[in-house]
């Protein structure tokens, strides 16, 4: 058997195995091009549930240091559930579908002609609007697998042909922000970043990811430690925004 054949012999078994399914209700999509997302009832709700236009007002939220900020969807319903299971049991499979989301709201990327495909994404006018991807990085002592942050940096880097660059480590300890008044947020971030030794960010233009925008707290120190080092814009991108805060 040739190498192609056997190629596709692999694809089509581990796609019997792992059918691709609609990421907020998780039943197996058809094959059919309206469903190679969502099911066709979770299109009609994630059009609710999208934060339109997906730019963060600066009101709302505390970004001292990023010059802008999106996310695609409010941090409710389906979508909260949907992160939750990424955040909690791993699920790369959902992150990448959450991601591919994000990309198609936030970015404009056309939605893949075939499922298991990846998003298509030109650049307007080729001109690029980043130089690079930075993940939020994980708590000091977190020991779980990859991240949420991680796995859309690594998703997103493919679809926006963008590299990938950890430049940030959190250096200090601090507490889930979750549980946090809004005061207790920006003390517990505030300086809990900085650059990774032998990491270079001057001139750069980044583009910042994380799961969850809330308070704006956690992406803020983040674009503080980047732009100490030298970045010149860094503008920050969620799956969803938690305005409840
Ligand atoms: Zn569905």
């Amino acid at each position: 058997m040739s190498r192609d054949r056997i190629l596709l012999f692999a694809q089509r078994a581990a796609a019997y195995l792992y059918p691709r399914r609609c990421p907020f209700c998780r039943e197996v999509l058809r094959s059919d091009k309206s469903q190679v997302i969502l099911c066709p009832s979770c299109a009609v709700r994630a059009r609710t549930l999208a934060h339109n236009p997906p730019r963060l007002p600066l009101s709302e939220h505390v970004f001292y240091a990023v010059h802008g900020a999106a996310s695609a969807y409010y941090y409710e319903d389906e979508v909260r559930q949907a992160i939750l299971l990424c955040k909690l049991h791993g699920n790369p499979w959902l992150a990448r579908e959450m991601t591919d989301l994000t990309a198609i709201c936030l970015f404009g990327a056309r939605p893949a002609g075939q499922a298991g495909g990846c998003p298509d994404y030109e650049a307007p006018g080729g001109l690029r609007p980043y130089d690079c991807i930075v993940p939020v990085p994980p708590r000091q002592g977190s020991r779980s697998g990859p991240r949420l942050p991680e796995l859309m940096a690594r998703r997103l880097g493919q679809i926006l042909h963008l590299p990938v660059c950890r430049d940030l480590r959190a250096v200090k300890p601090m507490l889930p922000q979750k549980s946090l008044s809004l005061r207790e947020r920006l003390l517990n971030q505030r300086d809990g970043y900085a650059l990774r030794s032998g990491s270079s960010v001057i001139g750069r233009r980044i583009l910042l990811v994380d799961d969850v925008i809330t308070s704006g707290a956690t992406v803020s120190a983040c674009a503080l430690a980047l732009f100490q080092g030298g970045a010149a814009d860094v503008f920050a991108a969620s799956i969803a925004v938690d305005e409840e805060h």
